[in-house]
């Protein structure tokens, strides 16, 4: 019997699909590795929940991040991302950029939510940090999922109603936190599904999608340390740096790499404190990456 779902958790090459309110636990046929959470997939059932992935229905977005080796499928189809930070520990601008660069490649929408904001020692420096991102046009939230849980709620709802959203973080930030409030039972989903997955007892560091209603999902993707952006090439990097939009085809030269050529209207914005130096280190590091893989 074939049927269609969608993929709601992924670990290593085992996949748990969602079709018609029954979960499949999927694999794919031979040794293909390229179904993410989110996608939709036709399947063929071998038994009442066991299915094989026939096929990959065509992806509205597809996210992902990368090492020199090979890129990973992060979720398909998603609409937005929110990135989560907090004012304690602090975050890492390098990570959140990738983040927001990775985000503007895929053409999906992004922006900032900073939790903990209780913690007010630290709020007016972590307001201060993200004057950057705001400037760029990215939205920035304010919620404290501990000491607000009821008004982190209402602020987060109507961001996500009729919209896939991917929720990214470094770990500590309170995406877990997050999440928990935003759906409720996700600690059942979570280990309901490790137990179809099979992932062994305590893990929960596999991506998930939970359904908030019919046309809403959230999906959980464990804390990163890493985000590698190998696979984006120069002229993806030069679009998806937006700071730098304005500037791009004022150039000397057409074929500028904004780097140290002259009389480059990049690096004369840089000088004149119009894009963040931090951002256009960034850059070059990335550029620098996407000339360095070996697939
Ligand atoms: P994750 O690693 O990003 O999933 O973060 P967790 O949700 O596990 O939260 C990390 C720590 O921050 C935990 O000790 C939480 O209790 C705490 N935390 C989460 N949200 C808040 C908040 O709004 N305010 C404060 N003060 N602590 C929070
Ligand atoms: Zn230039």
């Amino acid at each position: 019997m074939k049927k269609t779902g969608t993929i709601i958790a992924a670990h290593g090459r085992h996949y748990l699909a969602e079709a018609g309110g029954v979960r499949l636990q999927c694999v794919t046929r031979g040794k293909k590795t390229n179904v993410a959470v989110g996608d939709v997939v036709d399947v063929t059932l071998t038994s009442p929940d066991q299915a094989v992935i026939d096929r990959i229905q065509d992806r509205k977005t597809l996210l992902y991040r990368s090492d020199q080796y090979k890129s990973k499928l992060l979720a398909a189809n998603v609409t937005q991302l929110f990135i989560v930070v907090a004012t304690e520990p602090s975050f890492s601008d390098d990570l959140v950029s990738r983040a927001l660069v990775a985000a503007d490649a895929a053409g999906i929408e992004a922006c900032l939510i900073l939790n903990k904001t209780d913690v007010t020692e630290s709020l007016e420096k972590a307001r201060e940090r993200l004057k950057v991102y705001s400037a760029m046009g990215y939205a920035v939230h304010e919620v404290s999922a501990k000491a607000h849980p009821e008004a982190t709620v209402a602020a987060l709802a109507p961001l996500l109603a009729g919209q896939s959203t991917i929720l990214i973080g470094q770990s500590g930030m309170g995406k877990s936190s997050l999440i928990n409030l935003l759906v409720p039972d996700a600690d059942i989903a979570t280990r309901e599904i490790s137990a179809a997955l099979d992932t062994g007892k305590h893990t929960t560091t596999f991506t998930r999608l939970y359904h908030l209603g019919p046309d809403a999902s959230v999906i959980d993707s464990p804390g990163f340390q890493e985000f590698g952006l190998y696979h984006l090439t120069e002229g993806m990097l030069e679009r998806a740096f937006r700071d730098f939009t304005p500037y791009l085809g004022g150039c000397k030269f057409y074929n500028c790499r904004h780097l140290s050529e002259p009389q480059c209207a990049v690096l004369e914005a840089v000088e004149e404190g119009k894009i963040a130096r931090m951002r256009h280190t960034l850059y070059g590091q990335l550029l620098h990456e996407s000339s360095q893989t070996l697939y």
